[in-house]
């Protein structure tokens, strides 16, 4: 192996320039080249490649986004697409590829790897919605900025007595809300995962603000519900103001906090690592403190699923 191409893929997250720091350093160091890819798979199919080195990557660390650009591309999910994409990596000699991305970035990585392709993935999502891994790259950050939002709507809903919907990312995983919503002591969190009954919400809220809640915060997932629907019928039931926040792509962005930092810092080098050992399909995790190193497909299986104990502690905390 001489030869490392690396490119980002689907949402950006916060560290995705850790992670392409890092992989780009560690095939330094091992000897290697590196050609960075632009645009995800769309990159390779359009021949979007340019040779990077260690100075490629100075002052990233601390920088939101993907130097790489990252986008989503149809034309590569497909058997032609797949066997272009095969010809351009020939082509170019390149020996073994790096993905970061989330779910759908993976499935386009292991395609790679079944082609004969080297192919380790890394995940790279603001979600958490990768069931194999404790953290994907960029959530941490994702609920800092949302736990600095809900900290300063906080001060009008205590000052004005009103309440607060906050509709939050996400996607079909309620993590961002669960884990803001802990951090941020947040009243209720709405998640796909779990139903939840209007009514059951409206009763609560009047027994808190007449229990000498001054707040009500309420954390929606963005899979969860229509949050203009739920805040017009909740203000309907319970007759508080009620405004609704959409902090949107705030929560895309932004520098990575330290643990993004170092988790993307240590997944990168241990995505090279992984290549050098001669493996592929293959997607660093986390479990624990420990960085694992399980087959994509694996990976894949692996359902996503809320953390019960955490949901259930976001309950008792609220009263
Ligand atoms: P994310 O990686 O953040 O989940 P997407 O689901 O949009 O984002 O996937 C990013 C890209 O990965 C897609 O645009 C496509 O190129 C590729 N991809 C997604 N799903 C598949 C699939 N089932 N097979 C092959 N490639 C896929």
């Amino acid at each position: 192996m001489k030869r490392i191409g690396i490119l980002t893929s689907g949402g950006d997250a916060p560290g995705m320039n850790a992670a392409i720091r890092a992989v780009v350093r560690t095939a330094v160091y091992h000897g290697y080249e590196v050609m960075g890819i632009e645009r995800g798979y769309c990159g390779i199919l359009e021949d979007w490649m340019t040779p990077m080195n260690s100075r490629s990557v100075s002052e990233i660390l601390q920088k939101g986004g993907t130097i790489l650009k990252t986008a989503r591309c149809d034309a590569f999910n497909s058997k032609e697409g797949i066997q272009k994409a095969v010809e351009v990596i020939q082509k170019r000699e390149i020996d073994a590829i790096v993905v970061i991305g989330g779910d759908g970035s993976f499935r386009g990585a292991e395609d790679l790897h079944k082609a004969g392709i080297p192919t380790i993935a890394i995940p790279g999502t603001i979600d958490n919605d990768l069931g194999y891994t404790d953290l994907t790259i960029g959530f941490d950050t994702a609920i800092t900025t949302v736990m600095e939002s809900v900290s300063k709507l906080r001060d009008t809903s205590s000052s004005h007595e009103r309440m607060f919907v906050v509709e939050v990312m996400g996607r079909n995983c309620g993590d961002i809300a669960l884990f803001a919503g802990v951090i941020s002591g947040a009243e209720e969190v709405i998640v796909p995962e779990i139903p939840f009954s209007l009514p059951e919400i409206a009763h609560r809220v009047k027994r808190g603000m007449s229990g000498g809640k001054s707040h009500y915060i309420i954390l929606v997932a963005e899979g969860a519900t229509d949050p203009y629907i739920f805040t017009k019928e909740l203000e309907e039931l319970t007759q508080i103001h009620t405004r609704l926040a959409v902090i949107g792509h705030l929560q895309r962005g932004g520098s990575p906090t330290a643990t993004d930092r170092l988790l993307a810092t240590q997944m990168g080098a241990r995505a090279v690592d992984e290549l050098c050992k001669g493996r592929s399909g293959v997607a660093i995790g986390l479990q624990g403190h420990t960085l694992t190193a399980k087959s994509i497909s694996e990976a894949l299986a692996v359902r996503d699923t809320l953390n019960m104990e955490l949901y259930r502690l976001a309950e008792i905390l609220a009263r």
